[in-house]
């Protein structure tokens, strides 16, 4: 069965050219999907009944929803028309103005192949790719969980549960529906795609010129080191994945954030912080620390605020901008690797 979310304008045009509707109703289609709600009483009768019978595109069921002691971040388990589950976040800032930033986690992947040690995602293996309209549905749905009258979301983090660059095809097609001027519109530099640093797939974003924000996440600067936390590491070596950044910097003209989640003891000395210092050297760079959240199947601990400080001084030194990323819902689970999906039996 087709669901309309996996759409892009353009294929849905084709589609119901084959049902043998005109731009006309594709356009009135998409619209009703993505600018007034879902709402498709308002078509054609026909095309409604159609739709009705033939395709899918109800949102994803909440499983649990849960929200931070400071009200800040809340976080979704949605379960999927197969039964997996993902999770996707909803964090609000307060912007420089002072007016509310409203910003949404997006997962790209049920569980993740990539391993990593210290990410509850990478502890609970891979189950599967999310298809586009699962991409595309997260945005939806958390766009009806505003108050009513808010501004709809306008900023979106491609760093939840998965890989998104191990699911290319469908994290692109996703953010073309997302960027679509005639739905939801979202700028694409408001747009953030963060990969533990699949070389392939960086290349070929240069390529193709992809306009959203790219975040490469590095943990460590030696490969030894990199390997340790991050198995991919062992696939694609620093130098491969430094000469993958570098062309994307030159093609794209545009920075790249690296990050660092700071694991005590593990990657937060001050020689750790002169080698990355080193390797980003004369790059057009800004620096993520993420201090470590916990995880059910990693027992280090973040390293502590005089440690970050000091890392950042050093960094600074060689002239790279970082920012200590704000913790934010680590009592629901909702930080930077902290998503997984369900357990068999939970929330059933
Ligand atoms: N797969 C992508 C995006 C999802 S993870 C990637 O790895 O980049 C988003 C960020 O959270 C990554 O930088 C990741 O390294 C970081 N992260 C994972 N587990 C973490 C943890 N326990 N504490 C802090 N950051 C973590
Ligand atoms: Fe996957 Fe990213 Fe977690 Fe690594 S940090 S296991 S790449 S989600």
């Amino acid at each position: 069965m087709q669901t309309l979310y996996d759409l892009t304008r353009e294929a849905m045009a084709a589609w119901l050219a084959d049902w043998g509707y005109g731009r006309y109703h594709a356009n009135r289609l998409w619209a009703a999907l993505y600018r007034h709600g879902g709402d498709l009483s308002g078509l054609r009768a026909d095309l409604h009944a159609r739709l009705v019978a033939e395709t899918r595109f109800a949102l994803p069921q909440t499983a649990v929803a849960q929200t931070s002691s400071d009200g800040y971040t809340r976080k979704f388990l949605l379960r999927l028309h197969d039964g997996q589950t993902i999770e996707t976040v909803l964090m609000q800032f307060e912007g420089r103005d002072g007016t509310p930033r409203t910003t949404a986690c997006l997962s790209t992947q049920v569980g993740c192949a990539m391993g990593c040690v210290f990410c509850a995602t990478g502890q609970m293996g891979f189950v599967r790719h999310l298809r586009p309209g699962e991409i595309v549905a997260q945005v939806l749905f958390v766009n009806r969980q505003l108050p009513p009258h808010s501004e709809p979301l306008r900023n979106i983090v491609l760093m939840g549960m998965g890989e998104p660059l191990h699911n290319y095809e469908n994290t692109m097609t996703a953010v073309e529906i997302l960027t679509d001027h005639h739905g939801l519109a979202i700028a694409p530099r408001h747009i953030t795609l963060s990969t533990v640093g699949v070389v392939p797939g960086i290349i070929r974003l240069a390529d193709e010129q992809r306009p959203f924000r790219l975040a490469v996440s590095l943990h460590g600067a030696t490969d030894a080191e990199r390997q340790a936390l991050v198995p991919p590491a062992r696939r694609w070596p620093l130098a491969e994945l430094m000469a993958a950044c570098r062309y994307y910097s030159k093609k794209r003209q545009r920075r790249i954030f690296f990050e660092w989640t700071l694991i005590a003891g593990q990657n937060d000395t001050p020689a750790q912080a002169h080698a990355l210092g080193q390797l980003l050297r004369g790059m057009q760079a800004h620096v993520n620390l993420i201090p470590l959240n916990p995880t059910p199947g990693y027992a280090e601990q973040p390293t502590g605020e005089t440690a970050v400080k000091q890392f950042q001084a050093i960094l600074t030194a060689y002239g790279l901008p970082s920012t200590v990323r704000q913790r934010r819902g680590i009592d629901i689970a909702a930080g930077c690797g902290q998503l997984k999906a369900a357990t068999p039996g939970y929330a059933a």
